[in-house]
């Protein structure tokens, strides 16, 4: 694959893959995850902190009950003096029996735990009137958030301002933001107090000594963890924003991009691009149908925008592309690749009905508009369903769209040669043809190089005196590579490639080089035709450089003549007729070939003064009884006379055929009936008989001059 297809499906791929939503997903994933890890976090946090300051009033409860213990004064006294704040004690019998209370006895009898923290065995429990501290699922404590908030909007909630207990976290300011603080709208400075009751056994257990405490909540301790999660969620949450609508602009943006790649310019509809990004895949997964793919070509659009403007001709374009959108199905495709080029990607399960939906296409398109007559050239080549050994339908693992569509190129250009609509399918017959051409073309040089091209002559006679009076001179191509090649099918590759001006000049010099020494021989030589190719006569020296390459090799200019297909003729005229009459200003005869072939000339023989009328083969096949024919001939030969013009009858194969012309005083025959095309050896041997004789004759004769040459060979053998 070559290196721009690989980026282009890079690119494809990408397309395919970025797909937004999967991202804004995946994003809200991320975001719920870390929710659940805050919370977690925050939990922990708060148990930790709950944990650690009733543990530091289970110390301090212990070390009341230690000054208890050890004290001598008796309960009442000690515990007066214990609790100057007002704090509230109880000592309790193993059954929770009162038997003393000191300060407002709130004690529930609800255990919420029973621990131990450095060796001081302890129970908790709950305070009757505030019930803040409950013993969760887990066994954890836990302050209740929603009784601390009803009871912080009632008021009801302890707050003082005046305490510094020992344990409670510093109530440094600089825990919360500023904002956050504000938006708590709580004066931070202020404690909260949760109070729970901390019993410690006294009078080795026989007693409990039940002591009120506050669990101490700076208000910045008590949102800490809470503001803390509320940060990181805030925070996560402006960033899950952010994400997503840079995820919705990116998804947007990436929508105008790819409508960008996949806009044609022209028609503002799908390009190229596009149809291999859809294409590739559709026909990978239809793998069970049989698919088409299509060039249609807008012919002579061109000149329609030059006669008319470019704007309309994209109007036109345009107008196309939609009505060929409206005749397809939804598992098809139609892009506009290059002004004039359509391509389709169409259901193909019933070849006939394709055709026939191709054909109503042309149709159709070809009165898009009422002023016009458009034509509409299409190229098919399909992509059949892929069978494994036992016949099953298997998948489409390669599909090279790009290497199929070419195909119908190369299909739809075997339409070039005319203008009308047409549909031309790529098949095997079409592979060789391209690979022959292409094979052509890649020997060609090294051929001219190697001079593998020969020249033959073919023999033109008077058809009254069997006189030789001519001979064409024709090409050959006798390559080691491809084999003995006829013109035909090697000349209309040269014609296109332009090669065929190097042949003309080859055949040229090679035709006045075997006239100069045909001469120099002794033979008696003829005047001998070359071809020249129509796309040879734009040059306008043309007549200079065939007359220095004749002049080059010595050759009398009157012994070359020079024929011009009649198509030439259609050509710039005036360049054309000067051409001609500097050819004939140096000495050349000038012919036109294939008269009557194609188009009419009648006319270019009013203006063109040319020396030579050379009938098309194509009057002496088909029917020969008709008069018509004959009549239609003899006129001809006539014209060509009273214009002072030779004619030569090209094609001639039978007697018949030449009594006519002898009898319409047709001055020479160039056909098979007298000789074919031959090397220049052969072509010798006519000279030297200068007429057309009996082939049984001719067969002796030949004979007869082999055996004298090897004579004369080894008499020259043994004198040396
Ligand atoms: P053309 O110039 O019309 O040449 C006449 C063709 O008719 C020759 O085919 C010749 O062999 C054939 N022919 C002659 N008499 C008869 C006959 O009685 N019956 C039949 N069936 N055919 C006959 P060839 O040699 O195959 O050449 C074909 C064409 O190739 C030529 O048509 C000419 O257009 C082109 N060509 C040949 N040699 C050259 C060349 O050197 N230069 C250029 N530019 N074109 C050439
Ligand atoms: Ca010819
Ligand atoms: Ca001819």
């Amino acid at each position: 694959m070559s290196k721009v297809k690989k980026q282009n499906r890079k690119r494809f791929k990408a397309f395919r893959k970025n797909n937004g939503w999967i991202g804004i997903i995946f994003l809200a994933l991320a975001y719920l995850g870390m929710v659940i890890i805050v919370f977690a976090f925050t939990d922990i946090m708060s148990q930790y902190v709950l944990n650690a300051k009733v543990v530091a009033e289970v110390e301090r409860v212990a070390e009341i009950v230690e000054i208890y213990n050890n004290s001598e004064m008796a309960p009442e006294e000690a515990l007066e003096l214990l609790g100057p704040n007002g704090e509230s004690y109880v000592i309790t019998d193993s059954r929770g029996g009162v038997i003393y209370e000191h300060g407002e006895n709130t004690l529930s009898h609800k255990l919420l735990a029973v621990k131990e923290a450095y060796g001081i065995k302890y129970r908790l429990y709950a305070d009757s009137k505030e019930d803040y501290i409950f013993l969760n699922d887990d066994h954890e404590l836990e302050i209740d958030p929603r009784k601390v908030a009803d009871n912080l909007s009632s008021g009801e909630l302890l707050v003082n301002d005046m305490t510094f207990r020992e344990f409670s976290l510093t109530d440094e300011s600089e825990y919360l933001p500023e904002d956050i603080e504000s938006t708590l709208d709580i004066d931070t400075a202020k404690m909260i107090n949760f109070p729970i009751w901390v019993a410690i056994g006294i009078n080795n257990n026989s007693q409990r000594f039940v002591a009120k405490c506050y669990v101490s909540y700076n208000l910045r301790d008590m949102f800490l963890a809470g503001g803390f999660a509320m940060v990181v969620l805030l925070g996560a949450g402006i960033l899950f924003i952010v994400l997503v609508v840079n995820f919705v602009i990116s998804i947007h943006r990436q929508h105008n991009t790819m409508k960008l790649f996949f806009t044609d310019i022209i028609t503002r509809e799908k390009n190229w691009m596009w149809f291999l990004y859809k294409g590739e895949p559709l026909v990978k997964k239809k793998y069970k149908n049989t698919y088409a793919v299509v060039n249609l070509v807008f012919v002579k659009y061109r000149t329609f925008c030059v006669c008319h403007s470019v704007d309309e001709g994209e109007l036109m374009l345009r107008r196309v592309y939609n009505l060929i959108e409206a005749s397809i199905g939804k598992k098809e495709l139609i892009s506009h690749c290059t002004p004039s080029h359509f391509a389709l990607l169409l259901n193909a399960d019933d070849k006939q009905e394709l055709d026939n939906r191709l054909k109503v296409l042309i149709n159709r398109l070809k009165s898009i508009d009422e002023e016009h007559d458009f034509n509409f050239q299409i190229g098919v080549d399909f992509i059949e369903v892929k069978k494994n050994d036992k016949g099953k339908i298997t998948r489409r693992r390669f599909v090279d769209l790009t290497a199929e569509y070419n195909n119908a190129c190369a299909a739809r250009s075997s339409l070039e040669d005319t203008e009308a609509s047409g549909i031309a399918y790529f098949d095997d017959e079409l592979v060789q043809e391209q690979k022959w051409k292409d094979l052509v073309q890649e020997n060609q040089r090294q051929a001219l190089e190697k001079e593998e091209f020969v020249v033959y002559y073919q023999p033109k006679y008077n058809p009254r005196t069997k006189k030789l009076t001519g001979a064409e001179a024709l090409i050959r191509w006798d390559s080691p590579v491809l084999g003995f090649i006829p013109p035909g099918r090697f000349i209309p590759i040269f014609e296109a490639n332009g090669f065929i001006k190097e042949i003309d000049h080859y055949m040229v010099s090679h035709v006045a080089r075997d006239q100069k020494r045909w001469k120099d021989m002794g033979f008696d030589i003829v005047p001998v035709s070359v071809n020249i190719s129509r796309a040879h006569f734009i040059e306008d020296d043309l007549a200079e450089q065939i007359r220095d390459m004749v002049d080059a090799a010595g050759a009398d200019r009157k012994y070359i003549e020079i024929e011009l297909t009649e198509s030439a003729f259609f050509d710039d005229k005036k360049a054309l007729i000067k051409t001609i009459t500097t050819l004939k200003e140096y000495g050349f005869m000038v012919s036109m070939d294939d008269f009557g072939a194609g188009y009419s000339s009648l006319n270019s023989l009013k203006d063109m003064p040319l020396d030579v009328l050379k009938i098309d083969a194509d009057f002496f096949r088909g029917d020969q009884s008709d008069d018509r024919g004959k009549k239609v001939i003899t006129e001809t030969i006539n014209l060509a006379r009273s214009l002072e013009m030779l004619t030569v009858a090209e094609g001639v194969e039978d007697a018949e055929q030449v009594e006519l012309l002898a009898g319409l005083e047709c001055d020479m025959i160039q056909g098979y009936f007298f000789d074919e095309p031959m090397p220049g050896d052969q072509y010798e041997i006519r000279m030297e008989l200068g007429e057309s004789i009996d082939k049984e004759e001719l067969k002796k004769y030949e004979e007869e001059r082999m055996k004298k040459a090897e004579q004369a060979s080894q008499t020259e053998g043994e004198s040396k």
